[in-house]
């Protein structure tokens, strides 16, 4: 992992699916870890990139299934405000479940000179895992940042892990562990 060609993904750490719409109380256990990550990444010269659920009411197909949630232009489609992206981060709307799709991630991160991704956010086990599954069949590294994501439930926040691991080969770690590691990879 080096500090430059690695990037932090933050998924849907919005308003609507912390305290909003699809509320989530292990959403805001992540908050602190991910405040401290973040940090660490800015600090180091490792990338921050905000992959946000931007729906358009009334049209995009996910919303038949879980209601509106995360309209673009609204307060809950709005970063939590303790994760507020910075000056340098980058911020990508998308309307699935993944980051890449329709989007221009890739051609984000590839421009950036990327080659690997530390997954953070929500939820580990639908929108981190199907961003994952992109990011790892365009051929980048799937990192997964442990305690700066979280689902519903226990079990499937267990089973996402399990996933990322068996089907991506992604190497998990700490907060507290990336942060050392991009301090190491700065000297
Ligand atoms: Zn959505």
């Amino acid at each position: 992992m080096e500090n430059k060609k690695t990037a932090v993904l933050v998924v849907d750490m919005l308003n609507d699916f912390v305290t909003g719409a699809l509320k989530c109380e292990r959403g805001l256990r992540v908050v602190p870890r991910l405040a401290k990550l973040l940090d660490g990444a800015r600090t180091n010269g490792v990338k921050v990139v905000y992959c946000n659920d931007a729906h358009v009411s009334g049209v995009d197909h996910e919303l038949k299934l879980w209601g509106d949630h995360a309209i673009a232009g609204t307060k809950g489609a709005e970063i939590v405000p303790e994760l507020a992206a910075r000056t340098g981060d980058y911020v990508v709307p998308k309307r699935r479940y993944s980051g890449f799709f329709g989007t221009d991630l890739d051609m984000l991160l590839r421009e950036l000179d990327i080659d690997t991704v530390i997954m953070t956010g929500l939820h580990t086990h639908m929108c981190v895992r199907h961003t994952s599954a992109d990011a790892y069949c365009y051929g980048y590294n799937v990192v997964v940042a442990s305690d700066a994501t979280d689902s519903f439930t226990q079990e499937d926040y267990d089973g996402g892990i399990k996933y990322l691991k068996e089907v991506y080969g992604a190497d998990v770690f700490t907060v507290d562990e990336l942060c050392e590691k991009f301090k190491a990879g700065a000297r």
